[in-house]
Protein backbone atom coordinates (compact mmCIF):
# COMPACT_ATOMS: atom_id res chain seq x y z
CA UNK A 1 0.00 0.00 0.00
CA UNK A 2 0.97 3.75 -0.71
CA UNK A 3 -0.16 6.62 1.57
CA UNK A 4 -0.46 9.95 1.03
CA UNK A 5 -0.79 12.67 3.62
CA UNK A 6 -1.92 16.13 2.63
CA UNK A 7 -1.29 19.07 5.57
CA UNK A 8 -3.07 21.95 4.89
CA UNK A 9 -3.28 24.26 7.51
CA UNK A 10 -7.03 23.78 8.34
CA UNK A 11 -7.34 19.73 7.30
CA UNK A 12 -5.07 16.97 6.90
CA UNK A 13 -5.79 14.08 5.44
CA UNK A 14 -4.57 10.31 4.53
CA UNK A 15 -5.61 8.75 1.38
CA UNK A 16 -3.81 4.64 1.04
CA UNK A 17 -3.72 3.39 -2.24
CA UNK A 18 -2.88 -0.03 -3.66
CA UNK A 19 -0.02 -0.65 -6.00
CA UNK A 20 -2.38 0.33 -9.18
CA UNK A 21 -2.93 3.75 -7.32
CA UNK A 22 -6.63 3.02 -6.74
CA UNK A 23 -7.53 4.87 -3.49
CA UNK A 24 -9.40 2.52 -1.20
CA UNK A 25 -9.06 4.85 1.81
CA UNK A 26 -8.85 8.52 3.18
CA UNK A 27 -9.70 10.20 6.36
CA UNK A 28 -9.05 14.04 7.63
CA UNK A 29 -8.34 15.82 11.16
CA UNK A 30 -7.78 19.03 12.03
CA UNK A 31 -3.98 19.78 11.58
CA UNK A 32 -2.55 20.78 14.99
CA UNK A 33 -0.78 23.86 14.43
CA UNK A 34 0.66 25.03 17.47
CA UNK A 35 2.48 21.97 18.82
CA UNK A 36 4.85 20.45 17.06
CA UNK A 37 5.02 17.14 19.11
CA UNK A 38 1.07 17.28 18.70
CA UNK A 39 1.28 17.52 15.31
CA UNK A 40 4.16 14.52 14.89
CA UNK A 41 2.05 12.46 16.84
CA UNK A 42 -0.99 13.24 15.11
CA UNK A 43 0.41 12.56 11.79
CA UNK A 44 1.91 9.38 13.10
CA UNK A 45 -1.22 8.00 14.71
CA UNK A 46 -2.92 8.11 11.25
CA UNK A 47 -0.39 6.42 9.41
CA UNK A 48 0.18 3.37 12.15
CA UNK A 49 -3.38 2.78 12.20
CA UNK A 50 -3.24 3.05 7.91
CA UNK A 51 -0.66 -0.04 8.92
CA UNK A 52 -3.25 -1.64 11.52
CA UNK A 53 -6.28 -1.50 8.82
CA UNK A 54 -4.48 -2.99 6.25
CA UNK A 55 -2.18 -4.96 7.63
CA UNK A 56 1.36 -3.83 5.64
CA UNK A 57 3.88 -1.26 6.43
CA UNK A 58 2.66 1.27 3.74
CA UNK A 59 5.28 3.89 1.66
CA UNK A 60 4.74 7.26 3.10
CA UNK A 61 4.80 10.68 1.25
CA UNK A 62 3.86 14.35 2.50
CA UNK A 63 2.16 16.91 0.76
CA UNK A 64 2.42 20.28 2.50
CA UNK A 65 1.70 23.94 2.67
CA UNK A 66 4.57 26.69 2.44
CA UNK A 67 7.62 26.20 1.05
CA UNK A 68 10.18 23.24 1.52
CA UNK A 69 13.46 24.08 0.97
CA UNK A 70 16.68 21.78 -0.45
CA UNK A 71 17.12 20.78 2.95
CA UNK A 72 13.87 19.84 3.53
CA UNK A 73 13.01 22.29 5.79
CA UNK A 74 9.01 22.96 6.19
CA UNK A 75 8.60 27.18 5.68
CA UNK A 76 4.82 27.62 6.30
CA UNK A 77 2.79 30.46 7.69
CA UNK A 78 -0.25 27.99 7.40
CA UNK A 79 1.27 25.76 10.42
CA UNK A 80 3.49 27.92 12.34
CA UNK A 81 4.56 24.78 14.66
CA UNK A 82 6.08 23.61 11.51
CA UNK A 83 8.14 26.11 10.74
CA UNK A 84 11.71 25.34 10.26
CA UNK A 85 11.42 21.86 10.96
CA UNK A 86 12.48 18.79 9.15
CA UNK A 87 9.07 17.21 9.08
CA UNK A 88 10.32 14.18 6.98
CA UNK A 89 13.26 13.04 8.97
CA UNK A 90 10.91 13.43 11.94
CA UNK A 91 8.25 11.03 10.52
CA UNK A 92 11.57 8.58 9.34
CA UNK A 93 12.53 7.97 12.96
CA UNK A 94 8.90 7.70 14.48
CA UNK A 95 7.85 5.75 11.72
CA UNK A 96 10.96 3.73 10.93
CA UNK A 97 10.45 3.95 7.21
CA UNK A 98 11.55 6.62 4.55
CA UNK A 99 9.36 9.40 3.93
CA UNK A 100 9.33 11.56 1.10
CA UNK A 101 7.64 15.54 1.18
CA UNK A 102 7.80 18.27 -1.02
CA UNK A 103 5.26 21.37 -1.43
CA UNK A 104 1.28 20.12 -1.94
CA UNK A 105 1.19 22.46 -4.93
CA UNK A 106 4.40 20.55 -6.33
CA UNK A 107 2.48 17.28 -5.59
CA UNK A 108 -0.71 18.32 -7.70
CA UNK A 109 2.05 18.46 -10.82
CA UNK A 110 3.68 15.55 -9.58
CA UNK A 111 -0.03 13.60 -9.99
CA UNK A 112 -1.03 15.01 -12.62
CA UNK A 113 1.82 13.79 -14.75
CA UNK A 114 1.43 10.33 -13.46
CA UNK A 115 -1.53 8.97 -15.00
CA UNK A 116 -3.37 12.21 -14.87
CA UNK A 117 -4.26 15.35 -16.85
CA UNK A 118 -0.68 15.97 -18.16
CA UNK A 119 0.37 12.36 -18.93
CA UNK A 120 2.17 11.38 -21.98
CA UNK A 121 3.77 14.87 -22.06
CA UNK A 122 7.60 15.33 -21.84
CA UNK A 123 6.89 18.47 -20.09
CA UNK A 124 4.32 19.83 -17.82
CA UNK A 125 3.64 22.49 -15.44
CA UNK A 126 0.54 22.11 -12.98
CA UNK A 127 -0.53 25.16 -11.75
CA UNK A 128 -2.90 26.22 -9.20
CA UNK A 129 -5.87 29.02 -9.20
CA UNK A 130 -7.31 28.91 -6.18
CA UNK A 131 -6.84 30.30 -3.03
CA UNK A 132 -3.24 31.03 -4.13
CA UNK A 133 -1.49 30.43 -7.10
CA UNK A 134 1.24 28.21 -7.70
CA UNK A 135 2.55 24.89 -9.45
CA UNK A 136 5.40 22.89 -10.23
CA UNK A 137 7.08 21.10 -12.88
CA UNK A 138 7.62 17.96 -14.10
CA UNK A 139 9.96 16.07 -16.46
CA UNK A 140 9.30 13.12 -17.85
CA UNK A 141 6.55 11.91 -15.25
CA UNK A 142 8.89 12.67 -12.77
CA UNK A 143 9.21 15.90 -10.28
CA UNK A 144 11.81 18.78 -11.44
CA UNK A 145 13.86 19.28 -8.15
CA UNK A 146 15.22 22.71 -7.48
CA UNK A 147 18.18 24.28 -5.20
CA UNK A 148 15.46 26.25 -2.89
CA UNK A 149 12.35 24.11 -3.54
CA UNK A 150 10.52 27.36 -4.83
CA UNK A 151 10.72 26.54 -8.47
CA UNK A 152 6.83 26.66 -9.63
CA UNK A 153 6.09 29.42 -7.30
CA UNK A 154 4.56 31.73 -10.53
CA UNK A 155 2.14 33.41 -8.35
CA UNK A 156 5.08 35.74 -6.81
CA UNK A 157 6.13 37.43 -9.59
CA UNK A 158 5.49 40.72 -9.52
CA UNK A 159 2.35 42.62 -11.86
CA UNK A 160 3.83 44.24 -14.86
CA UNK A 161 3.96 47.97 -14.58
CA UNK A 162 1.94 48.35 -18.02
CA UNK A 163 -0.72 46.15 -16.56
CA UNK A 164 -0.59 47.81 -13.48
CA UNK A 165 -0.41 51.22 -15.20
CA UNK A 166 -3.27 50.24 -17.45
CA UNK A 167 -6.07 49.55 -15.22
CA UNK A 168 -4.48 51.86 -12.58
CA UNK A 169 -4.17 48.71 -9.65
CA UNK A 170 -2.48 49.56 -6.37
CA UNK A 171 0.30 47.77 -5.53
CA UNK A 172 -0.60 45.10 -2.79
CA UNK A 173 1.13 43.79 -0.35
CA UNK A 174 1.58 39.89 -0.45
CA UNK A 175 2.11 37.49 2.88
CA UNK A 176 5.31 36.24 1.64
CA UNK A 177 7.00 39.24 1.95
CA UNK A 178 7.17 40.92 -1.24
CA UNK A 179 5.00 43.35 -2.59
CA UNK A 180 2.64 43.10 -5.99
CA UNK A 181 2.82 39.40 -6.43
CA UNK A 182 0.67 38.52 -9.06
CA UNK A 183 -1.16 35.86 -6.69
CA UNK A 184 -2.78 38.93 -4.93
CA UNK A 185 -4.53 39.12 -7.85
CA UNK A 186 -5.04 36.24 -9.69
CA UNK A 187 -6.00 33.68 -7.06
CA UNK A 188 -9.59 33.88 -6.02
CA UNK A 189 -9.59 36.06 -3.27
CA UNK A 190 -7.95 38.27 -6.25
CA UNK A 191 -11.03 37.89 -8.34
CA UNK A 192 -12.41 39.36 -5.81
CA UNK A 193 -10.46 41.92 -4.77
CA UNK A 194 -10.73 43.19 -8.37
CA UNK A 195 -14.51 43.22 -8.31
CA UNK A 196 -14.43 44.99 -5.64
CA UNK A 197 -11.93 47.37 -6.75
CA UNK A 198 -13.72 48.24 -9.84
CA UNK A 199 -17.28 47.99 -8.50
CA UNK A 200 -16.30 49.55 -5.41
CA UNK A 201 -18.54 47.00 -3.19
CA UNK A 202 -17.53 46.06 0.37
CA UNK A 203 -16.58 42.38 0.59
CA UNK A 204 -17.15 41.11 -2.96
CA UNK A 205 -16.56 37.77 -3.65
CA UNK A 206 -15.17 35.78 -6.71
CA UNK A 207 -18.92 33.99 -6.74
CA UNK A 208 -20.54 37.45 -7.36
CA UNK A 209 -18.26 38.69 -9.82
CA UNK A 210 -19.04 35.53 -12.28
CA UNK A 211 -22.65 35.98 -11.66
CA UNK A 212 -22.64 39.30 -12.52
CA UNK A 213 -20.33 38.21 -15.16
CA UNK A 214 -22.77 36.16 -16.67
CA UNK A 215 -25.65 38.12 -16.79
CA UNK A 216 -23.28 40.87 -18.71
CA UNK A 217 -23.04 43.20 -16.08
CA UNK A 218 -20.54 45.99 -17.23
CA UNK A 219 -18.38 46.30 -14.40
CA UNK A 220 -17.86 42.36 -13.86
CA UNK A 221 -16.95 42.24 -17.42
CA UNK A 222 -14.41 44.89 -16.87
CA UNK A 223 -13.53 43.48 -13.68
CA UNK A 224 -13.57 39.72 -15.60
CA UNK A 225 -11.39 41.02 -18.45
CA UNK A 226 -8.84 42.59 -16.57
CA UNK A 227 -8.30 39.47 -14.42
CA UNK A 228 -7.97 37.62 -17.63
CA UNK A 229 -5.50 39.67 -18.63
CA UNK A 230 -3.41 39.94 -15.35
CA UNK A 231 -3.82 35.77 -15.30
CA UNK A 232 -2.70 35.62 -19.68
CA UNK A 233 0.47 37.70 -18.60
CA UNK A 234 1.42 35.40 -15.56
CA UNK A 235 0.81 32.10 -17.85
CA UNK A 236 2.49 33.92 -20.30
CA UNK A 237 5.91 34.17 -17.81
CA UNK A 238 5.25 30.97 -16.76
CA UNK A 239 5.93 29.57 -20.68
CA UNK A 240 8.94 32.05 -21.07
CA UNK A 241 10.12 30.28 -17.88
CA UNK A 242 9.55 26.36 -18.21
CA UNK A 243 8.18 26.24 -22.13
CA UNK A 244 6.34 23.00 -20.75
CA UNK A 245 4.29 20.73 -23.75
CA UNK A 246 1.14 21.36 -21.27
CA UNK A 247 -0.11 23.02 -18.52
CA UNK A 248 -2.63 21.32 -16.08
CA UNK A 249 -4.50 23.76 -14.31
CA UNK A 250 -6.51 22.79 -10.56
CA UNK A 251 -8.08 24.90 -8.04
CA UNK A 252 -11.28 26.88 -7.94
CA UNK A 253 -10.37 29.09 -10.41
CA UNK A 254 -9.77 26.47 -12.98
CA UNK A 255 -13.24 25.30 -12.85
CA UNK A 256 -14.59 28.07 -14.32
CA UNK A 257 -15.39 27.33 -18.63
CA UNK A 258 -14.67 31.22 -18.53
CA UNK A 259 -11.20 31.05 -17.42
CA UNK A 260 -9.95 27.50 -19.58
CA UNK A 261 -12.03 28.90 -22.36
CA UNK A 262 -10.34 32.56 -22.87
CA UNK A 263 -6.76 31.86 -21.15
CA UNK A 264 -5.01 31.21 -24.56
CA UNK A 265 -6.08 34.32 -26.03
CA UNK A 266 -5.47 36.11 -22.44
CA UNK A 267 -1.94 34.45 -22.89
CA UNK A 268 -1.70 35.41 -26.49
CA UNK A 269 -0.66 39.35 -26.08
CA UNK A 270 1.74 38.96 -23.25
CA UNK A 271 4.11 35.89 -25.76
CA UNK A 272 6.36 36.22 -27.93
CA UNK A 273 4.79 36.64 -31.47
CA UNK A 274 5.17 33.04 -33.19
CA UNK A 275 5.77 30.98 -29.44
CA UNK A 276 3.17 28.22 -29.44
CA UNK A 277 0.86 28.50 -26.49
CA UNK A 278 1.20 25.30 -24.45
CA UNK A 279 -2.02 22.97 -24.16
CA UNK A 280 -3.96 23.77 -21.37
CA UNK A 281 -6.50 21.33 -19.98
CA UNK A 282 -7.78 20.97 -16.69
CA UNK A 283 -6.96 19.09 -13.86
CA UNK A 284 -8.18 15.04 -13.76
CA UNK A 285 -7.86 14.17 -10.31
CA UNK A 286 -9.23 17.99 -8.64
CA UNK A 287 -8.99 18.02 -5.17
CA UNK A 288 -7.85 15.19 -4.43
CA UNK A 289 -4.69 15.64 -6.83
CA UNK A 290 -2.48 16.70 -4.01
CA UNK A 291 -2.33 13.53 -1.79
CA UNK A 292 -2.27 11.59 -4.70
CA UNK A 293 0.86 13.25 -5.70
CA UNK A 294 2.30 12.96 -2.01
CA UNK A 295 1.67 9.00 -2.32
CA UNK A 296 3.35 8.76 -6.04
CA UNK A 297 6.75 10.77 -4.36
CA UNK A 298 6.65 8.35 -1.17
CA UNK A 299 6.44 5.27 -3.37
CA UNK A 300 9.38 6.62 -5.69
CA UNK A 301 11.59 6.71 -2.34
CA UNK A 302 10.84 2.70 -2.40
CA UNK A 303 11.56 1.77 -6.20
ZN1 LIG B 1 4.07 36.88 -2.86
Amino acid sequence: MIYGLDVGGTKTEIAIFDRNLNKVDSWRIATPKLNYPLFLSALTDMVLEADRKFDVVGSLGVGMVGVIDSMGRSLSANVPCANGKLIADDLTKLLQRPVAISNDTRCFALSEAAGGAGEGYARMFGAIIGTGAAGGLCVNGELYKSANGIAGEYGHHPIGAHIQQKYKLPILSCGCGLVGCLEKYISGPGLAYLYGFFSEKENATAHECIEAYRKKEPIAIKAFSCYMDILGSSFASLVMDYDPDVIVIGGGISQLDEVLLTLPSAIRPHLFRGVNIPVIVRAKFGDSSGVRGAAILGSQLCN
